[in-house]
């Protein structure tokens, strides 16, 4: 089977209990949960059996113990997170607010996290990589640029492909640099898995047909519009394929487009038809959404598969 790597933060995540509460004052908080996307998206997919691996860095504490604890556990290969004592584990405090947008502060270019560089464990993980995941909230500094974008070279030059989750997330926009990376990646890019508007920031066309056609016309081989409860739909040169999401009670929709991107890269490596990855994607984007905390809402492809079934969460 084929390998996936990602690169990228590796952070816990602390969550604000209730609707609309403000991080300027006290307040009660849930977590910590394992977090960060290329982590929880590395860590989907090794649970459904595909060979995965993530790059990255965190802590001598806790908080790094309990990433790379959850990840091992997964199935994932742990062995290119490099960990550094002295440092602290990255964070992300995310509250809700009452229009079902989220709100986040991040530590990542000042945390562990912002030291990932593409080290001994790093390459030798990539020589084993058939296919690179990059999410665009990785891009937060002039260094997770460069190992995101020789990741991306390594694979390539071997005739590997690449997937890519523009995730943007305001609050990490500001770092130099990332606009044009977020462009650079698109361009090496296989498959583009946008969700809501963001396609739109990637393409001149103000409606949805126009601005699949323009960037298929780029060099993509498909593109994946991720669409919250109503699925997914795929388009390729060939055409379109929609998806209609499962029914779930959402309870934290965070994490859901990076379980479901895992989802559909590592059923797309298998050489699945589009509709088959995106029923499996979708019910892994569904299920994520059913527990608090990112990586909870992860399972194994034969819970996934009971699910599809029966409609029934695990
Ligand atoms: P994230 O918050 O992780 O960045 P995203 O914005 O990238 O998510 P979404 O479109 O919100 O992506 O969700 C990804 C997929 O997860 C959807 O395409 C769908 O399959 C599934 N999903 C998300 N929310 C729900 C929901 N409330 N009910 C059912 N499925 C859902
Ligand atoms: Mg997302």
């Amino acid at each position: 089977m084929k390998k996936l790597v990602s690169a990228g933060e590796i952070l816990v995540e602390i969550m604000a209990e209730r609707i609309g509460q403000s991080f300027l004052e006290p307040g009660p908080l849930l977590g910590p949960y394992p977090s960060g996307a290329p982590a929880i998206f590395i860590g989907q997919a090794a649970a459904l059996g595909q060979p995965a691996g993530l790059i990255g860095a965190v802590g001598g504490d806790d908080f790094g113990r309990l990433n790379i604890d959850r990840l091992r556990a997964l199935g994932a290969d742990v062995s290119a997170i490099a960990v550094h004592a002295g440092h602290a584990t990255g964070t992300a405090f995310v509250t809700y607010r009452a229009d079902a947008s989220r709100h986040f502060v991040f530590n990542i270019r000042n945390s562990a996290a912002g030291l990932i560089e593409t080290n001994a464990a790093a390459t030798k993980l990539l020589a084993g990589a058939d296919h690179v995941h990059v999410m665009g909230s990785s891009l937060f500094s002039d260094r997770a640029i460069a190992v995101a974008l020789s990741a991306i070279e390594t694979v390539r030059a071997k005739g590997g492909t690449v997937s890519f989750d523009p995730n943007i997330r305001r609050e990490i926009m500001q770092a130099s640099g990332m606009r044009e990376a977020l462009d650079q990646v698109l361009a090496r890019a296989d498959i583009f898995l946008p969700s809501g508007e963001e396609l739109f920031l990637f393409s001149s066309a103000t409606d949805e047909k126009g601005a699949v056609d323009e960037l298929l016309a780029r060099g993509l081989s498909c593109i994946v519009l991720k669409k919250g409860a109503a699925g997914a739909v795929y388009h390729d040169h060939h055409g379109a394929v929609a998806s209609s999401g499962f029914a779930v009670d959402e309870v934290d929709p965070t994490g859901a487009g990076d379980c479901f991107g895992a989802a559909f890269v590592s059923f797309w490596l298998r050489g699945a038809a589009p509709a088959e990855a995106l029923r499996i994607a979708n019910a892994c984007g569904a299920l994520a959404v059913t527990r608090k905390g990112p990586m909870e809402g992860i399972f194994p492809l034969e819970a996934v598969e009971a699910f599809i079934a029966t409609g029934n969460t695990p």
